[in-house]
C-alpha cells in the first residue's frame, strides 16, 4: 500500500513551512487494513490561516470549510490533471475520477471542552499536541496518526518508512477486531451521542465486535440519541445497513436502534404463527436486510418491509397467523420514519415503492413482466426482485419454492430489455399523432387507445410495427 501522492505532497508542504502534519482517523485505519481510503484527513499544528497560506502560496485552491473548527479543504489536482486541459471534466460536465480534484480536509490539532447539548463541544481549543487531538477522537481504531518518516516522497516499502502515533492501542484493537472508545465510554457517549450509532456502524461495516465496557455504555446512553440531528442519524444508519455484519448488529443492538427507529421494537420476538416463517419478525427482517445488495435504498426497504406486521396480525380458527394488508401499513410507518430522518425524496420514494410492492405476485408471462416494467421501470423492477428473493430465503425452508419463480422473472425481464421489446408508450411504433392522422379526436379516448395498443403489443397479440398497429386501430377504434 502507498499513500496517495496528493497526501504526501500536502504533508511535505506543511513540513517545509515548519508545521507538523499527520494523516489521521479513517484513512489511517483503512490504510492499516489494506483498504483504499475514500477520504483523506490531515491534522496539523498549523493554525487554519497558516494552513491556508501554505497551500495558497503553493497555488492550490483552499475552501474555508469550517475555519472556527480549524478545518480547511485543499483541492489538489487529480492524477494526470495537468496534461488534460479539460481540468477533470468529461463531456456533459461529469467529473472524471482519474483527473477530478482530490479534496484533503486539513484540521488544526484541537481539544474540545464541555458538551452541554450532547452533540457539539461548547468550545474548540487549538493545541500544539498531536496526542490531545487524538484523545478527542471517538474510537481507538480512529485515533491513530501517521506520516512519512524522513524525506518525502516515501519509497515503495510503504509502512516501513512511516512514523506512527497510536497512544490508545488502536493497532491492537484493529488486530483483535474490536471497537473501543478512547477514554471513558460513558463520558464519550454523553459528549456526543452520535458516537453510539458510529460504534454500531463500524461494527457493521468492519465486522468488528464492540468491547464490553463500550457496549454497556452505549446501551446505557441510548436515550441520548434524541439530541442528535436527523441528518447525522440517517447518514450513520444507512452506512450501518450496508455493512457486512448488518444482520448481527440489527439483532444485537435492536434496543439501541429502537431509540431512533421505535418501529423496530414491536418486531422483536414477534411470533408469526405461520408455517411460512420460522423466525420472529425482527430476525426475519435482519436476514432480509443482509440478503439484498448492499445499496442504501434496498437495505432500507428491507429494514422496513414488514413494519406493518405486528399491526395487522390476525389469528384464524386454526390458530394460524395472517397479516392482510401489511405492506400498506409498513408504507405508512416507513413514510413517517423517513420524514423524521429527513431522507432525500429520491431515497424515500424508491424505498416506499419497494416496500409497497414487496409482497405482490407477478406472473411469469411476457405480459405481466412487461406490465411491471412499465409500471415501475427497470430501475425498480430488479431491486424489487432482489427484495422478494431475500424475503423468500428468510422464510421457512418449506416456502422457498418461489426462488425459481423469481429467477425466471429476472431472466425474462433481462431478455425483454436486451431485445429492446416494447413495454412503454414511448417505445410503441405509433404515437398519438398517428392516431389523429387516422381521424381520432385528441383527448382521453386517444390515450386509452394508445394504451390498448401497448397492451396488445405487450401480450404479443400484435407486433410492435407501425403498419400492423395502424391497421388494427383503423378497424377497431371509433374514428
Ligand atoms: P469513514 O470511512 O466513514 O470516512 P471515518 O473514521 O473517516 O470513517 P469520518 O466521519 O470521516 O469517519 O471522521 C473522520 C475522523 O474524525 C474519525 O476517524 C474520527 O477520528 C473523528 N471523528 C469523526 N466523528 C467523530 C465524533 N462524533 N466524535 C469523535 N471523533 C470523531
Ligand atoms: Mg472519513
Amino acid at each position: 500500500m502507498k499513500l496517495i501522492p496528493q497526501a504526501e505532497q500536502a504533508l511535505a508542504l506543511l513540513r517545509a513551512a515548519g508545521h507538523e502534519g499527520w494523516l489521521v482517523g479513517g484513512c489511517v485505519r483503512d490504510f492499516v487494513m489494506g483498504k483504499m481510503p475514500h477520504d483523506t484527513d490531515i491534522t496539523t499544528s498549523a493554525l487554519p490561516q497558516e494552513t491556508k497560506a501554505v497551500f495558497e502560496k503553493a497555488g492550490f485552491r483552499v475552501i474555508e470549510t469550517g475555519l472556527q473548527h480549524g478545518t480547511v479543504t485543499v483541492l489538489m489536482p487529480g492524477e494526470g490533471a495537468a496534461e488534460r486541459e479539460s481540468g477533470g471534466a468529461l463531456p456533459g460536465g461529469r467529473q472524471n475520477p482519474e483527473t477530478a480534484p482530490v479534496p484533503l480536509e486539513i484540521t488544526t490539532f484541537r481539544k474540545e471542552t464541555g458538551y452541554a447539548d450532547h452533540r457539539h463541544p461548547d468550545s474548540v481549543v487549538f493545541t500544539d499536541s498531536l496526542e490531545d487531538d487524538l484523545s478527542r477522537r471517538d474510537f481507538t481504531i480512529n485515533a491513530m496518526a501517521m506520516r512519512p518518516a524522513g524525506t518525502v516522497p516515501i519509497d515503495a516499502e510503504g509502512c516501513d518508512t512511516l512514523d506512527f502515533r497510536d497512544p490508545f492501542g488502536g493497532m491492537a484493537d484493529l488486530e483483535d477486531r474490536v471497537i473501543r472508545c478512547v477514554g471513558d465510554p460513558a463520558r464519550r457517549f454523553s459528549e456526543d451521542a452520535l458516537r453510539i450509532l458510529r460504534a454500531l456502524r463500524f461494527a457493521s461495516v468492519l465486522g468488528f465486535t464492540i468491547e464490553p465496557a463500550t457496549r454497556k455504555a452505549l446501551f446505557d446512553a441510548r436515550e441520548q440519541l434524541r439530541y442528535v440531528s436527523a441528518e447525522r442519524i440517517a447518514e450513520e444508519l444507512l452506512k450501518l445497513l450496508c455493512g457486512r455484519s448488518a444482520e448481527s448488529v440489527l439483532l444485537e443492538y435492536a434496543d439501541v436502534l429502537g431509540s431512533v427507529l421505535p418501529e423496530l421494537l414491536p418486531l422483536k420476538g414477534f411470533d408469526q404463527k405461520t408455517p411460512h416463517h420460522i423466525y420472529d419478525v425482527l430476525t426475519h427482517t435482519a436476514k432480509v436486510v443482509s440478503g439484498v445488495p448492499a445499496e442504501p435504498v434496498q437495505r432500507l426497504a428491507a429494514l422496513c418491509h414488514d413494519w406493518g406486521k405486528p399491526h395487522t396480525f390476525t389469528l384464524d380458527e386454526n390458530g394460524r397467523g395472517h397479516f392482510y394488508g401489511h405492506p400498506k401499513h409498513s408504507v405508512l410507518l416507513a413514510e413517517e420514519a423517513f420524514s423524521r430522518l429527513k431522507l432525500s425524496n429520491e431515497i424515500r420514494e424508491t424505498a416506499l415503492s419497494l416496500i409497497r410492492f414487496h409482497d405482490i405476485w407477478i406472473d411469469d408471462t411476457p405480459r405481466a413482466v412487461k406490465r411491471w416494467l412499465n409500471k415501475i421501470g427497470p430501475a425498480l423492477f430488479f431491486p424489487l426482485l432482489e427484495l422478494k428473493k431475500a424475503d423468500n430465503r428468510a422464510q421457512s425452508p418449506a416456502s422457498q419454492g418461489r426462488l425459481a419463480h423469481y429467477d425466471a422473472l429476472e431472466e425474462r425481464a433481462r431478455t425483454i430489455l436486451a431485445e429492446g421489446q416494447c413495454f412503454a408508450l414511448k417505445d410503441l411504433a405509433v404515437t398519438g399523432k398517428d392516431l389523429i392522422a387516422l381521424g381520432m379526436e385528441p383527448g382521453p379516448q386517444l390515450g386509452k387507445a394508445l394504451y390498448t395498443l401497448l397492451e396488445l403489443v405487450m401480450e404479443e397479440t400484435l407486433p410492435n410495427q407501425r403498419d400492423a398497429l395502424l391497421s388494427y386501430a383503423g378497424e377497431r377504434f371509433t374514428l
